[in-house]
């Protein structure tokens, strides 16, 4: 599978799931925003992919907003590390 088919295949997977760990919603808003990792799923085996998370303008403007890189599977789905990148 190439880059490009494996970002559409995570993106449709997880388009609608809200990560984040502090109980602030952030979504994968483009495809450009999933990468490469190479990291393997504790889980199943699978590569696990690099996806840049971010919450909504509206938390932004209240003052906490969030953008999260988390590691996700290409495989099951399973989520594994998470680093916070920025907040306010
Ligand atoms: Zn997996």
């Amino acid at each position: 599978m190439t880059l490009g088919e494996k970002r559409k295949v995570l993106f449709e997977k997880i388009k609608d799931r809200a990560f984040g760990r502090d109980g602030i919603p952030c979504h994968v808003r483009d495809e450009r925003d999933i990468n490469l990792s190479y990291a393997r799923c504790p889980k199943c085996g699978q590569e696990m992919m690099d996806v840049y998370v971010s919450s909504s303008a509206e938390y932004w403007q209240n003052l906490c907003g969030r953008e999260w890189r988390v590691q996700v599977c290409l495989g099951c789905g399973e989520e594994g590390e998470a680093q916070l990148l920025r907040m306010n």
